[in-house]
C-alpha cells in the first residue's frame, strides 16, 4: 500500500470508527447468525493477486460487522464489560503503527519506562503501598498462572523450576468455590494437578469461609503436603462476592503461603475512595490482578499485575540466553523476565492515554455512575413481588431471578432460562446467567462506558414484559 493510499484509507477508517462508536446503540447488540453463516460467505482460499482496499473494507462492513457481538453497545449487560474508549483506541492505533516488540528495555526504551510510569500511576490510584511493582500482562488468566508459578517456585525454594512439577513436595492450592475457572486452568498448567486444588466453601454471600480455609490447610499439613498458594477473590465472576481478605492474609502469613488476590473485574473500583473498603487487606497480598480492559476503559488486552517481591517473579521467569543480553541489563527493567511471553506488545500507551484523557476523577465518575445504577436496579428487583435478588450488589453486577409463587426450584430454573432467552432475543440488550447455590440466576452487569440510566430502565422493562409473557 502506497503511503498516500494509507493516509486516505486511514482517514476513512477513523470516520467509520467515529460513526460506529456514536451509532452502535442503534445496532442489534448480538448478531442474528448461526454457526457457519459468516464462514460460508468468505472465500475459502487466499487471493493470488492483491485486492484494492475498498474491496477489503466493503467486506468488513457488509460481512464482518453484521456478524459481530457489540460489546460497546449501551445495552451490553453480559459477562463482565470489556470496555474501550476513544483515547484507548487512538493509543492502540499508534502502537500498531510503530509495531515495536517490547521484550526488553533495549528493544524499546520508552515502552518499558512508560509501562513503569503507567503501572505506578495506577498503583497510586488503587491506593496500593509503594512496595508494589506492576507489569502489564495479556489477561488475568495469564496473571493467575504467573502467580501460581511464582508460588510454586517459592514453596520449593526454586526446586520446582529445576526438577519439575512440585519437586515431590506435594504442593496444594486453595480458592473459594466461586473462584474463576482460570485458577483451575493455572493449577493444571503449573503442574500442581487439579487434585491438589482445594475448593473452600463459602458463606451465604458466596464469600470464602476463612475458618474452613484454616481447617483445610491444617489437614493438608498433617497429611505431609505443603500449602503453596491461596487465591482470594475480590469480586467473583458469578456474583462479585468479596472474600474476607484480611482474615485470609493472616492465615497466609502464619503458614508462609503465597496470597494471590484476583480482582480482575472489581479492582478498577478501588480507585473510588468510598468503595475502597471492599479492598481491605489487599495490601497484604503477594500478587494482585485487575483488568483495565474490563472496567477502566482500556482496549482488550490490558491486565495489570502487581507483586510485592519482584525477585520472586524474576527467579521464576528470568532466563537470559546470550542473544538476549544487552549492555544495560544491570540498570533497567526487562519485562520479558516478568512473565511467560518473550515478545510483548506496547500496551502501556493506551492505558496512559486513558488515564490522562479522563483524569482520575473522570474515571471515578464513570465507575460511580455504574455502581449507582446497579444499586438502583437492585432496588427495583427488591420491590418487585415476582423477582428475587440472590446476592449482595457491591459493584456493578445484579444477580436476580424471576420467582412467581407456587413454582418448584426445577420449574424456576426452566422459567429463568426461558426468560433470559426471550429478553436476549429482542437483541436490544444482552444478559447472561450463572448458577448460585445450585439455582439458575440471571446476571446483569452495568459497566459499559455508554450505558446510561435510560438503558437500564429499558432493560428492566424488557425483562418484566418477557416475564409477563411466559
Ligand atoms: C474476567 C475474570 C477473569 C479472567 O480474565 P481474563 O483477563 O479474561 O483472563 C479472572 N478472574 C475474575 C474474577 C474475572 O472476573
Amino acid at each position: 500500500m502506497h503511503p498516500e493510499e494509507f493516509r486516505r484509507h486511514g482517514h476513512e477508517l477513523v470516520d467509520w470508527m467515529a460513526d460506529y462508536l456514536s451509532g452502535v446503540g442503534d445496532l442489534p447488540v448480538t448478531p442474528a447468525v448461526r454457526p457457519g453463516d459468516i464462514r460460508r460467505r468468505l472465500p475459502t482460499s487466499p487471493p493470488d493477486q492483491g485486492e484494492p482496499f475498498a474491496a477489503l473494507f466493503g467486506d468488513f462492513r457488509d460481512l464482518i460487522v453484521p456478524g459481530m457481538t457489540h460489546w460497546n453497545h449501551p445495552g451490553w449487560f453480559a459477562y463482565f464489560p470489556c470496555n474501550n474508549s476513544p483515547p484507548a483506541i487512538l493509543g492502540e492505533m499508534l502502537t500498531a503503527a510503530m509495531g515495536a516488540q517490547c521484550m526488553s528495555w533495549a528493544t524499546s526504551p520508552a515502552a518499558t519506562e512508560l509501562e513503569q510510569v503507567a503501572m505506578d500511576w495506577l498503583r497510586q490510584m488503587l491506593g496500593l503501598p509503594q512496595e508494589f511493582v506492576g507489569v502489564i500482562q495479556d489477561t488475568a488468566s495469564t496473571a493467575a498462572l504467573v502467580a501460581l508459578l511464582s508460588a510454586r517456585e517459592r514453596a520449593t525454594g526454586g526446586a520446582a523450576g529445576r526438577r519439575g512439577m512440585d519437586a515431590g513436595l506435594g504442593l496444594t492450592v486453595y480458592a473459594s468455590r466461586e473462584a474463576h475457572s482460570s485458577i483451575d486452568k493455572g493449577v493444571k498448567l503449573a503442574g500442581y494437578g487439579l487434585d491438589r486444588l482445594r475448593r473452600i466453601p463459602g458463606d451465604a454471600a458466596f464469600a470464602l469461609d476463612p475458618a474452613a480455609l484454616e481447617r483445610a490447610i491444617q489437614e493438608d499439613v498433617a497429611a505431609g503436603l505443603k500449602p503453596a498458594c491461596v487465591v482470594a477473590s475480590i469480586g467473583t465472576t458469578s456474583s462479585t462476592a468479596v472474600d474476607p481478605v484480611p482474615a485470609i492474609a493472616a492465615i497466609c502469613r502464619r503458614h508462609g503461603i503465597w496470597l494471590h488476590v484476583d480482582a480482575a473485574y472489581a479492582g478498577a473500583a478501588a480507585i473510588v475512595p468510598e468503595l475502597r473498603g471492599y479492598f481491605a487487606g489487599m495490601e497484604a497480598a503477594d500478587s494482585i490482578v485487575l483488568n483495565p480492559h474490563k472496567w477502566l476503559l482500556t482496549n482488550f488486552d490490558c491486565t495489570a499485575y502487581y507483586v510485592r517481591d519482584r525477585d520472586a517473579l524474576l527467579s521464576t521467569f528470568s532466563i537470559t540466553p546470550e542473544y538476549l543480553r544487552t549492555a544495560h541489563d544491570a540498570e533497567v527493567v526487562n519485562y520479558r523476565d516478568w512473565g511467560i511471553q518473550l515478545g510483548r506488545r506496547f500496551r502501556a500507551l493506551k492505558l496512559w492515554f486513558v488515564i490522562r484523557s479522563y483524569g482520575v476523577e473522570g474515571l471515578r465518575a464513570i465507575i460511580r455512575r455504574h455502581v449507582a445504577l446497579a444499586a438502583e436496579l437492585a432496588g427495583w428487583v427488591d420491590q418487585s413481588a415476582d423477582f428475587e435478588r440472590v446476592a449482595p450488589v457491591p459493584f456493578g453486577l445484579v444477580c436476580f431471578r424471576y420467582r412467581p409463587v407456587g413454582k418448584s426450584e426445577k420449574e424456576l430454573d426452566g422459567l429463568n432460562e426461558r426468560l433470559l432467552a426471550e429478553v436476549n432475543a429482542t437483541r436490544r440488550v444482552c444478559l447472561t446467567h450463572t448458577r448460585l447455590g445450585g439455582r439458575y440466576v440471571i446476571r446483569m452487569v452495568i459497566g459499559q462506558r455508554a450505558t446510561e440510566r435510560e438503558h437500564v430502565v429499558e432493560a428492566w422493562k424488557l425483562i418484566r414484559e418477557a416475564a409477563a409473557r411466559l
